[in-house]
């Protein structure tokens, strides 16, 4: 129904009969019982009438001059604005009325006159309640087929989402047992790159039951992280490496819960995960290299800076004692000058593989200090315990018998060491350990070389 301006209107009547006692008789009820009544002569100003007014419903005479109510209720029919307007045709008893043609030509009711008012209100009611359910339907179904048309477009949306997509996607339900534990999940929907990624057929796994001992295979604590996503509802985001069919495979596996089951995407990023190790591979060379001495292989002056740095810090912070010994090959420059750069290098090679051999706990630190000298830090070591070990250094090197034709205190290769301890100060800086270790070395030097000095 149409109710332009006022929604207490029940409907607008339109009530066309050329007896202006019956037009003003119903005119005056329909409006009594809440009605808008539009009153019309004649078929030519109801026709212009209809056009104008709109009417829900229109009551028609039908002997009247000029158009009598059949034509005119053809006519209206044929205007396709018009003709979902019921018509209810009104006859005397003394009047020849066709209710066949009127059915014909489009009426849905007739009322007899006299009138019954009780009989023209429930007639006009029974029609406009008719009209008002079957426009209800036709939104009820024009709304449904609407749905049902954003429903196949989406489907297939996705689909095509699905079918193309390069990531494994899929959807599982857990499977429970009768204590209500997960045994197993079912694939409720996986689209082809899922069966290729395992090397199945495509559509294969829809409606399949994947049993803990399948993911097992694949990965042996992947069944229990996912039955996690599903109790708890935590997602899962992880890499996985797979050996499917002697096809090994980095996969990112993303799993988030979907009602009593989880959502999957698995994609393959072996190229990218390669990449990563190759640069992991890279920056760990790189920083060995950096730390290193080409030369000897143990670390290099930088790496004992910022070592003995560190190990400061921390035998401070936790009062504790530090100890280091600073070595340098006696008479080298006549060595090298007798022998060789070549020979002194690889002296300098064997000695400093000796000191490394020496040297046995896993904090303690071995490094080319300089040209011929080398020096060991010994973190959480009192001066006793590093004097220990520069003896063993010292006998080590001697063991090695590297001959030193030019040195007038061994036929070998020997070292002078300089060995220095201390627990460190909050004012104190680990150069000061440095000096002490370097002072004590000079001193090893002054009275003979080959020697150990503490200083
Ligand atoms: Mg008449």
């Amino acid at each position: 129904m149409i109710y332009p301006n006022d929604n207490s209107i029940l409907g607008r009547i339109l009530i066309v009969d050329d007896c202006l006692d019956n037009l003003n008789f119903l005119a005056e009820m329909l409006k009594s019982y809440g009605y808008l009544t539009i009153k019309a002569e004649n078929a030519e100003i109801a026709r212009i009438k209809t056009e104008s007014e709109h009417p829900d419903l229109i009551l028609l005479d039908i002997v009247m001059p000029g158009m009598d109510g059949y034509e005119f209720c053809k006519t209206l029919k044929y205007n396709p604005n018009n003709s979902d307007i019921p018509i209810i045709f009104m006859s005397a008893l003394d009047e020849l009325f066709d209710k066949i043609k009127a059915f014909k030509v489009g009426g849905v009711d007739y009322i007899p006159k006299p009138f019954q008012v009780e009989e023209v209100v429930a007639r006009v009611e029974n029609q406009l309640a008719l009209k008002h359910q079957k426009i209800q339907l036709t939104q009820e179904i024009e709304r449904r087929q609407h749905v049902e048309e954003i429903l196949c477009e989406s489907r297939g949306l996705l689909a095509s989402v699905l079918n193309s997509s390069p990531d494994g996607i899929a959807a599982f339900k857990a499977v429970r047992d009768q204590t209500g534990k997960i045994a197993s999940f079912r694939c409720v929907v996986a689209n082809p790159r899922v069966a290729q990624l395992i090397s199945q057929p495509p559509n294969s796994l829809v409606g399949q039951r994947v049993l803990k001992s399948m993911i097992d295979q694949l990965d042996n604590t992947l069944f229990e992280q996912l039955v996690r996503v599903v109790e708890t509802g935590e997602t899962l985001n992880q890499e996985f490496y797979f050996d499917i069919h002697h096809t090994q495979h980095w996969y990112q596996i993303t799993a988030v819960k979907n009602g009593e089951g989880f959502a999957v995407t698995i994609r393959d990023v072996s190229e990218r995960k390669e990449w990563e190790m190759l640069l992991n591979q890279t920056s760990q060379n790189l920083y060995q290299q950096a730390i290193s001495d080409s030369l000897t292989n143990i670390g290099n002056r930088r790496a004992f800076d910022h070592y003995l740095e560190q190990e400061w810090h921390r035998a401070k912070r936790e009062k504790l004692v530090l100890s280091l010994i600073l070595a340098d090959v006696d008479y080298f420059k006549d060595y090298n000058d007798h022998y060789g750069h070549q020979a002194g290098d690889e002296c300098l090679r064997q000695i400093a593989q000796a000191i490394h051999d020496a040297v046995k706990r896993p904090g303690d630190f071995v490094a080319r200090y300089g040209g011929e000298e080398f020096a060991v830090i010994l973190p959480n070591t009192d001066i006793e315990g590093a004097k220990l070990v520069a003896e063993l250094i010292h006998s080590q090197i001697h063991q090695l018998q590297l001959s030193h034709a030019q040195s007038t205190v061994c036929p070998y290769i020997t070292l002078s060491l300089g060995v220095s301890a201390c627990v460190p100060q909050p004012e104190d800086s680990f150069k000061m350990l440095i000096a002490r270790a370097d002072g004590a070395l000079y001193q090893a030097k002054e009275q003979g070389r080959d020697r150990i000095v503490e200083g």
